[in-house]
C-alpha cells in the first residue's frame, strides 16, 4: 500500500460547501490527484472539547454546528460509515489520555471540504478531538504519534484556517487580507518549507501578529497534527494561498 499524504486545508466560510469557487475548485483537484484513502481521520477546528476525544461509531451523524446560514447549508448531509477500527488503532497509538466520545458528529469543517472532495461519500471518516488545554506541542506529538497511520490507508486531514479572527471580518475585503493576515500567513509558509517546525509551535512569540491572527487557537490547531504526521522526506505543496475578508486565510498544504 503507498504512504498516504497528509492535508491541511483552510476551509473557510461554511458557504463553500454550497458553493462552487476556486477554493472548493481546488479541493476537488486534490482529491482528484491523491491515492484513494481507505479511511479519513480528520481533525477538525470545530470539534474543541476537554480533553482528547476520539469518535468510534458504525455510522456517524452529520452535524450542523453553524448559525444563521441559509436553509439549503441545513440540508446538506456528509453520510459516510464511521471506522471504529482505526478509532481504536488511534486511541492506542495516543500516549496522551483519550475518550470514545460519540456525542459530536461529522461537523462543518470536514464535510464542508469533504462534500468537494469526496462527493460519493463511500470512505469512512471518523473525527479526534482538539483538547483546547493542551499546548501547541501535545498536539504536535499527537499528529507525530498518528503517522504510522499513513502506512495503513489513512488520510490524516486537518481543517481548520492558519488566520482566522471572525471579530475581524471585514466583508468589503473579498479576496483580500489585512497586512497581519498576509505577514502571519507567510511566516507559517516560510516555516513548513523550512521544515522548521519548532518556529511554527512558538507561533505566539510573533506577539501582535499572532494574536491578531490567532485570536483562539481551535482553527490554528489543527494544522499541527498535520504537521507532526508530515515526514521529513516529503514532498510539500501549498494551494489557495490566499486571505479572505481581511482576517481569514484560505492556505491549504500538503505533503506527500
Ligand atoms: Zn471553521
Amino acid at each position: 500500500m503507498s504512504k498516504m499524504p497528509v492535508l491541511f486545508v483552510g476551509h473557510g466560510s461554511p458557504m463553500n460547501a454550497i458553493e462552487d469557487n476556486q477554493y472548493t475548485r481546488t479541493w476537488r483537484s486534490i482529491a482528484e490527484r491523491l491515492p484513494k484513502p481507505e479511511v479519513i481521520l480528520s481533525v477538525s477546528a470545530h470539534w474543541f472539547t476537554n480533553g482528547t476525544h476520539i469518535m468510534n461509531e458504525e455510522n456517524p451523524k452529520t452535524i450542523h454546528d453553524m448559525y444563521g446560514f441559509p436553509k439549503e447549508l441545513y440540508e446538506v448531509t456528509y453520510n459516510t460509515a464511521g471506522s471504529p477500527g482505526f478509532a481504536k488503532i488511534s486511541k492506542n497509538l495516543i500516549s496522551k489520555a483519550t475518550t470514545f466520545d460519540n456525542s459530536w458528529g461529522i461537523d462543518h469543517g470536514t464535510w464542508s471540504v469533504l462534500v468537494h472532495m469526496y462527493q460519493d461519500r463511500d470512505i469512512p471518516v471518523f473525527q479526534i478531538s482538539i483538547d483546547a488545554d493542551a499546548p501547541p506541542e501535545e498536539h504536535y506529538k499527537i499528529g507525530m504519534e498518528l503517522r504510522t497511520l499513513r502506512e495503513q490507508g489513512v488520510l490524516i486531514f486537518g481543517t481548520g484556517n492558519v488566520v482566522h479572527n471572525l471579530r475581524l471580518v471585514d466583508w468589503n475585503k473579498v479576496n483580500k487580507g489585512f497586512d497581519w493576515a498576509y505577514e502571519f500567513d507567510e511566516y507559517i509558509y516560510e516555516n513548513i518549507f523550512n521544515k522548521n517546525h519548532e518556529n511554527i509551535l512558538k507561533y505566539n512569540e510573533l506577539g501582535n501578529i499572532a494574536r491578531l491572527a490567532v485570536p483562539t487557537p481551535d482553527h490554528f490547531y489543527p494544522l499541527l497534527y498535520v504537521l507532526g504526521a508530515s515526514d521529513k522526506d516529503d514532498k510539500i505543496s501549498v494551494y489557495n494561498k490566499s486571505c479572505e475578508l481581511g482576517s481569514l486565510s484560505m492556505t491549504a498544504y500538503l505533503w506527500e
